[in-house]
């Protein structure tokens, strides 16, 4: 199996690359993002057969139709047992019923107390295997809105063939997801506090990334969700939740708290690959471009304004791309100019028939501060569970949704430990969040990190300093 750039025919054509060279490079060069040249496709029968099976086996099946054969099954799985054994549930995702037909999917056992580390541990994994084959020492990059910093943090400290450095918005996070990044205390970690927003942050990483000679230099690699292997590892889970509640006998619907959209978009990856899913429910905070090109047919990039789910604080859907890809049925050309055009003016009108492809599988809701606080308070009240921000708004939008039919479970995908955002659960409940064990101790640790300007050239500067030290 071959990927792809999304932007394949529009121009010095970036050519079909195999799966670990996908993973590590991120962004094809022509600006695109890779996918691949064709879906897998599971039979009813072979999604039944993920009933009962340990969390890493179901992963490892996925994403072995990945590969294209470029990782024998048995060290995949061997990864994936691995990196699934740093969580503490031993279900891994657990599926926790709230109420009749609502359901929370827990993606949050992991180290960093957030869904990333659900693909992050496996890509640092992932990493390892592809760098030490061929000796070669990258350097990771990621922006972070505040949970993939931590995750990645976590995925790659202390590994031998990769440094990382996680730019983050200054004052944008909360201090625990600050303390996750900045207390690792391994000299393959660097941390930047930059002065500006997470688009910020995410314009300057595509700007190393489209400077040939710094990539070169550097070694450059990502693994924000442009990073096909995160959508990969993140359809897993779609999979053992709408197993656990009746698929492939029954469909399920799902309702995804969105930033970057690639978390739902691993969902339609999902149901692209033959699960039963009902639709999914897009919810965003009010930094809603998402949920409005659904509604509307216009994606159209607003102010980013800072909100108690600041993991969603995101104007900019870098996977989006993906779906219009999709939906133009995989017209490279056409996404190509979409998305050129985008990074110019900010708009895309949707070409009809592209909104009602899209229509099949999402609907779109944004959520506001006030209605987010009042649903963190109703399903503690309502059902004794204290959920963090960002599940909350997922919530909120699942319960306003009618579903067209009420026997369809509504499984709500909660991203985080309410322990991450312990101010804005207080806040809104009046209840303090319990600090699990992966938590505790990092108010003691000391941090290290540095502050720069939202400028792309002292950033650059920063990381080739990092990697020549
Ligand atoms: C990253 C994140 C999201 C948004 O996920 P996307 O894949 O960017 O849409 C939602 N909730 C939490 C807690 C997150 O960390």
């Amino acid at each position: 199996m071959k990927y792809v750039s999304t932007r394949t025919g529009s121009g010095p054509d970036a050519p079909a690359v195999g799966f670990l060279e996908a993973v590590l490079s991120g962004l094809a060069p022509d600006g695109g993002l890779y996918v691949p040249q064709t879906w897998p496709e599971l039979t009813a029968e072979e999604i039944a057969a993920f009933a009962g099976q340990p969390y890493h086996r179901v992963a490892a099946d996925i994403l072995g139709r990945f590969t294209g054969g470029e990782i024998p099954y048995d060290a995949l799985e061997e990864m994936c047992e691995e990196a699934y054994s740093t969580f503490t549930h031993a279900a891994t995702c657990p599926v926790k019923q709230l109420t009749p037909g609502l359901f929370l999917v827990e993606l949050f056992h992991g180290p960093s107390l957030a869904f990333k580390d659900v693909a992050m541990q496996l890509l640092g994994r992932l990493y390892d295997y592809a760098l030490a084959r061929h000796g070669r020492t990258m350097t990771v990059v990621c922006a972070t809105s505040g949970d993939t910093g931590g995750a990645a943090v976590e995925a790659f400290r202390g590994r031998a063939n990769a440094r990382i450095v996680a730019l983050f918005p200054e004052g944008r996070i909360s201090e625990v997801q600050r303390r996750f990044m900045t207390t690792a205390g391994e000299s393959n970690v660097a941390c930047v506090s930059v002065d500006g927003t997470f688009d910020d942050c995410q314009a300057i990483l595509k700007t190393m990334f489209g400077d040939d000679q710094f990539r070169n230099a550097v070694d450059l690699s990502g693994v924000n969700s442009i990073n096909f292997a995160r959508i990969a590892a993140q359809a897993v889970y779609y999979f053992t939740a709408a197993v656990a509640l009746g698929a492939p006998h029954r469909s399920v619907a799902f309702a995804v708290p969105t930033g970057n959209f690639g978390d739902a978009f691993a969902g339609w990856v999902a149901r692209r690959m033959g699960l039963p899913i009902a639709g999914i429910l897009v919810a965003t905070n009010s930094n809603d471009i998402v949920s409005r090109a659904f509604e509307t047919g216009r994606y159209a990039r607003g102010v980013v304004a800072a909100t108690q789910s600041p993991a969603m604080d995101i104007q900019v859907a870098s996977n989006f791309e993906r779906l219009y890809y999709e939906s133009v049925r995989r017209d490279g050309v056409e996404t190509g100019r979409a998305f050129r055009a985008f990074a110019e003016t900010g708009v895309i009108d949707l070409p009809p028939q592209a909104l009602s492809a899209m229509r099949e599988t999402f609907t779109g809701a944004s959520v506001t501060e006030d209605d987010t606080a009042r649903s963190m308070l109703s399903t503690l009240n309502e059902t004794g569970e204290l959920v963090d921000p960002h599940t909350a708004v997922a919530l909120a939008a699942a319960r306003r949704a009618s579903l067209p039919d009420p026997t369809t479970p509504m499984a709500v995908l909660s991203t985080a430990h309410p322990a991450k955002f312990p101010e804005a659960v207080s806040a809104a409940t009046g209840a303090t969040p319990e600090i699990p064990a992966a938590a505790r101790g990092l108010a003691a640790r000391p941090e290290r990190y540095d502050h720069l300007p939202a400028d792309a050239d002292a950033i650059m500067a920063y990381v080739r300093a990092f990697v020549t030290r």
